[in-house]
């Protein structure tokens, strides 16, 4: 008898650590399965967030909030802010009155989009008028000849530095209107993002590179964050960058607030 549940105990054992073993087995698929590492390239949108001036600032309103009458928990806000603000896309509609509005921006423009960062750091750094810098043909042509050929359909990401200041309303940086034509006839980009608050200088009245760009159906990301940390994986000659870029979809728009995040291919 005493053998018997011996035996008994044994095949117990056996039957709970096969299963066990197959749980982990499992597990462990999972947590092998390839999965990119995301870098989140926007900020949070709250009170401090900034806008292009005139637009609404972001407000959150909140509607229900805890226990109802009912004993239930129950949570659910408004929030109202202008197109402009924060990390957002500028659809071509924005600045062109043929152009695409948000919602027409067509999906291979804003998904898993190649994607060049432009590196002009300690350039901006070192000028002896940093507030007027704008991006120019020639910094692209030095990116071009470290880092290769940047490829039609790319989005062109620009990292100034100046996120370092985020969020102050007055730091402007921009590009060069002739970059955006340099990238647009010559290179065949879909979006140019910038790590400042316009893709045009900040004194600019005339915004001719919302102009250019917008007339040729590319789109803006104004206020990138954390491009920091994509200059490091854009050292690694594995790493292919690419984009998700997730705007609101909302009929009609200008633009509106962005989810945009990178990752290695
Ligand atoms: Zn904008």
């Amino acid at each position: 008898m005493l053998n018997l549940n011996i035996l008994l105990l044994l095949l117990c054992i056996v039957i709970l650590s096969d299963a066990k073993c197959r749980q982990n087995h499992e597990e462990d698929g999972r947590n092998t399965r390839r999965r990119p590492l995301y870098t989140d390239l926007s900020y949070t949108l709250s009170t401090d967030t900034i806008f292009f001036p005139g637009a609404r600032e972001f407000s959150l309103n909140k509607d229900y909030d805890g226990v109802n009458k009912s004993g239930i928990w129950y949570s659910a806000f408004s929030f109202c802010m202008g197109e402009h603000g924060g990390t957002h896309v500028d659809a071509p509609f924005h600045f062109f009155k043929q152009g695409w509005t948000l919602e027409q921006i067509p999906s291979s423009h804003l998904i898993d989009v190649p994607t060049a960062v432009i590196d002009v750091e300690s350039v901006v750094a070192s000028s002896d008028a940093p507030n007027e810098f704008a991006l120019d043909v020639s910094h692209l042509i030095q990116h071009e000849k470290e880092k290769g050929e940047i490829p039609p359909g790319s989005v062109v990401l620009v990292h100034t530095g100046w996120s370092k200041y985020w969020p102050d309303k007055i730091r402007y940086l921009g590009i060069h209107p002739n970059a955006a034509k340099w990238l647009a006839d010559e290179r065949q980009i879909v979006g140019v993002g910038i790590d400042t608050p316009s893709v045009d200088l900040g004194n600019s009245k005339t915004f001719p590179v919302h102009i250019f760009l917008a007339e040729r159906q590319i789109y803006n990301i104004e206020n990138v964050a954390n491009l920091h940390n994509l200059i490091q994986s854009s050292k690694n000659s594995s790493c292919e960058l690419h984009l998700f870029v997730l705007p609101i979809k909302i009929v009609g728009a200008t633009g509106a607030p962005a989810r945009v995040l990178a990752f290695c291919k």
